[in-house]
């Protein structure tokens, strides 16, 4: 059932579940550390301007991971690079998401095989919630990956049920 099934007719006011609240407000605030690592970032880039307005799903790209609830890892993650994301990744407060984006952050893209230097898939040192495939995913690949997190926080349970 929807968050506004329940609307009244006549007035301003909406029954819903105080969990159906509060993941509507967060999956519509996502603000995004905005953290790029090689060419997937300029794709990402690219989402945030004019043409595709990532800022329309509420992704503000912030400075800081303590205002943070979302990384876009896009790029290659080279093994240098990986205890710092790891280390970025532990400063976001809870709840925090990840979308891996490209075939480098995924699996290593094509440096899978003989890049002694680069991560095999950055969700070696931490979870991922969407793969966004692709090398470079193009922006509507991107939008799509948002989407599917968003829907993933729709349906999350703020309260564990007891037995
Ligand atoms: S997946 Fe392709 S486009 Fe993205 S960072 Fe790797 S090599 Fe570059």
């Amino acid at each position: 059932m929807g968050l506004l099934d329940k609307e009244f007719t006549d007035s301003n006011i909406v029954v819903a579940k105080f969990e159906d609240l509060m993941n509507w407000a967060r999956l519509s605030s996502l603000w995004q550390l905005g953290f790029g690592l090689a060419c997937c970032a300029i794709e990402m880039m690219a989402t945030s301007a004019s043409h595709y307005d990532f800022d329309r799903f509420g992704v503000i790209p912030r400075p800081s991971p303590r205002q943070a609830d979302i990384i876009i890892i896009s790029g290659t993650v080279t093994l240098k690079m990986a205890l710092r994301i790891k280390r970025l990744y532990e400063q976001i407060p809870d709840p925090k998401y990840i979308i891996s984006m490209g075939s480098c952050s995924n699996c290593g893209g094509p440096y899978w095989e003989h890049g002694y230097h680069v991560l095999k898939g950055v969700d070696r040192v931490i979870p991922v919630d969407v793969y966004v495939p692709g090398c470079p995913p193009r922006p509507e690949a991107l939008l799509e990956g948002l989407l599917k997190l968003q829907e993933k926080i729709r349906n999350e349970r703020l309260v564990k049920k007891t037995a």
